[in-house]
C-alpha cells in the first residue's frame, strides 16, 4: 500500500462505510475532510482536521473506525490519529523528508460562494469563478479577476479552492499570494532547496491560484520561472486563476509575453458594490456575529452601506467598530441611526465629501487604520502602537503634502523639529526592509489620495 491514490481509495471506502453509521453534522465536521498520511509498521496515521476531531474521535469513534478499517482491509492496524500542525512538528517514521513548498498555504474555510453576495457589481465575476470551480482546466483558463482592493477577489479566490476540493477531493490545488511564489522561488533559486523540485512540484499540482498578481511586477528572475509553469498549465488544461488591483494592459514592469497570455482566458472586473448587496453583507455579518437582526433600525444599515460602498473590507471594518462600541463603551441592545454616526465619527470624517489631502484627512484616516482616535495621535502618549502610528502620520504627513518638519511639529501638539525628522526618518527607515511597512503606507496611501 505505497501508492498515495490506493491509500486515498482505501479511505474513501472507509468513509463510505462510515457515512451511515455517524450523525451527518458529526461526519461532515470530523471525518469529511481526514485522509491517510501513510502507513508503516502496522500503524495507519490518519490525518484529521482539527485537534477537537483528535480527541472526539479516539473518545467515540475509535471501535468504529477499527472495525470498519478492518473490514476494508482485512489487516488491524493501530490507529493514529493527527492533525496537520502535528504533521510539521512530528518526524513520522520512514519521513522522507521531501521538500515541502508553500508551507502556509492554506485555504480559508470562511471564503466560499454561500458567503459571497451576489449583486451586479460582481455577478459576472462570481459566476465565472463558479463555472471555473466546477469545470477546472475547460472553460476559461486563465480566469484572471481584477477589481479595486477590499471588493472580494481574495474571497472568490479561496471559495473555488473550497468549491474544488468539496466537489474533487482528490484534486490538489495551490493557493497562494504572488508575494509567496515570489519568496518560494527565491528560497529555491539561493538554493534551499531543488529549483527543479520545485517547479515538478507546482506542475503535478491540478488547480493553481494566485492571488494579486500585480506583485510579479519587476521581479523579472521569477517571471522566467513563472512562464512556462503558466505555458504548461494552459496547454494542459490545468485551471490557472489569477487576481489582480489592475487590468492585464496596465501592468507596468511586466514582460509583455506574460501579459498577452494574462488576456486569453477570461477577464473579470469586479465594480464597487450597489446598495443592496452591502445591506446583505451587514446582515450576513451580523447573523455571523450571532446578533439579531432586528435590533439594528433599517436607517442604521443604510447609512452604513451608504457610506462604506467604496470597499466592503471597510464595509465590514465599519460595521465591527460599531458592534465594538455597542459592547465596549456604550451598551445597548438597540442600534439606532444616531449611535451608528456616533461610533464611527472618526471614520465618517476621514471618508469626509472633498477627498482632499489635508493634514487633518491623513490623521483620521491613520487613526482609524490603527483604531486609535485622532486624538491619541496628536497627544504624547509613548505606547509603542500610538507612536508608530503618529510617525506614520508625520511621513505621510511629509512626503504628500511636502511640509517643512517645524510645520508638521505644530500640528502633532507642538512637537519640535527633531521630534518630527526622527519620527520620519524611523519610517523611512523601516520601509527600505520591511514589507508590512511598505504595504500598509501603500494601503494608507492609496486611501488618503482617492478623491471620494
Ligand atoms: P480583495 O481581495 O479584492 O482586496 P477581499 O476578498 O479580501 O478583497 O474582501 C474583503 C472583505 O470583504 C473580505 O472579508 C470578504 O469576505 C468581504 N467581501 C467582499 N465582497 C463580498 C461579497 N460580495 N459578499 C460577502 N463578503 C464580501
Ligand atoms: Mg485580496
Amino acid at each position: 500500500m505505497e501508492n498515495i491514490s490506493e491509500l486515498s481509495q482505501l479511505w474513501m471506502r472507509v468513509l463510505g462505510k462510515i457515512k451511515p453509521e455517524v450523525d451527518s453534522q458529526i461526519y461532515d465536521s470530523f471525518f469529511k475532510n481526514s485522509y491517510i498520511y501513510q502507513v508503516s509498521a502496522g500503524k495507519m496515521y490518519v490525518v484529521v482536521e482539527t485537534n477537537l476531531a483528535v480527541t472526539l474521535i479516539s473518545a467515540k469513534y475509535i471501535d468504529l473506525l477499527n472495525s470498519i478499517i478492518l473490514e476494508v482491509t482485512q489487516t488491524q492496524y493501530g490507529i493514529v490519529l493527527l492533525t496537520e500542525a502535528d504533521l510539521n512538528k512530528q518526524k513520522l517514521p520512514n519521513d522522507k523528508s521531501e521538500p515541502v513548498f508553500f508551507k502556509d498555504s492554506k485555504i480559508n474555510p470562511r471564503y466560499t460562494f454561500d458567503n459571497f453576495v451576489k449583486g451586479i457589481s460582481n455577478s459576472e465575476a462570481s459566476q465565472a469563478a463558479l463555472i471555473v470551480a466546477s469545470n477546472p482546466g475547460t472553460m476559461y483558463n486563465p480566469l484572471f479577476i481584477y477589481s479595486d482592493s477590499g471588493l472580494g477577489k481574495t474571497h472568490l479566490l479561496h471559495a473555488i479552492a473550497n468549491y474544488i476540493k468539496t466537489n474533487s477531493p482528490r484534486s490538489s490545488i495551490l493557493i497562494c499570494s504572488t508575494d509567496s511564489f515570489v519568496d518560494e522561488y527565491i528560497r529555491s533559486a539561493k538554493g534551499e532547496e531543488d529549483i527543479n523540485e520545485l517547479k515538478n512540484y507546482i506542475k503535478k499540482v491540478d488547480v493553481l491560484l494566485i492571488d494579486d498578481i500585480q506583485f510579479l511586477a519587476n521581479k523579472t528572475k521569477t517571471e522566467e520561472f513563472f512562464f512556462p509553469i503558466f505555458n504548461y498549465f494552459v496547454n494542459n488544461n490545468k485551471q490557472i486563476v489569477l487576481t489582480c488591483d489592475r487590468l492585464p494592459s496596465d501592468l507596468e514592469g511586466l514582460e509583455q509575453r506574460l501579459v498577452t497570455r494574462f488576456t486569453q482566458g477570461l477577464l473579470t472586473h469586479i465594480s464597487k458594490p450597489e446598495k443592496t448587496v452591502c445591506i446583505e453583507i451587514l446582515k450576513k455579518k451580523i447573523v455571523q456575529n450571532g446578533l439579531d437582526i432586528a435590533d439594528f433600525d433599517d436607517d442604521a444599515l443604510d447609512f452604513l452601506a451608504d457610506k462604506f460602498s467604496s470597499s466592503v473590507r471597510d464595509l465590514e471594518g465599519a460595521l465591527l467598530k460599531l458592534l465594538n462600541y455597542t459592547i465596549n463603551f456604550k451598551p445597548t441592545k438597540h442600534i439606532t441611526l444616531d449611535i451608528t454616526i456616533e461610533s464611527l465619527a472618526g471614520l465618517i470624517d476621514s471618508n469626509d465629501a472633498s477627498g482632499e489631502v489635508s493634514e487633518k484627512r491623513i490623521i483620521n484616516i491613520v487613526a482609524a487604520y490603527y483604531n486609535l482616535t485622532p486624538t491619541q495621535i496628536i497627544g504624547n502618549s509613548h505606547i509603542k502602537q500610538i507612536t508608530n502610528a503618529r510617525h506614520v502620520c508625520m511621513y505621510l504627513a511629509r512626503d504628500l503634502l511636502d511640509m517643512p518638519f517645524s510645520a508638521i511639529g505644530k500640528s502633532f501638539g507642538n512637537k519640535d523639529h527633531s521630534t518630527v525628522m526622527s519620527g520620519v526618518q524611523k519610517v523611512e527607515k523601516l520601509l527600505k526592509t520591511d514589507q508590512a511597512t511598505k504595504d500598509t503606507i501603500n494601503t494608507l496611501k492609496a486611501k488618503i489620495t482617492k478623491k471620494v
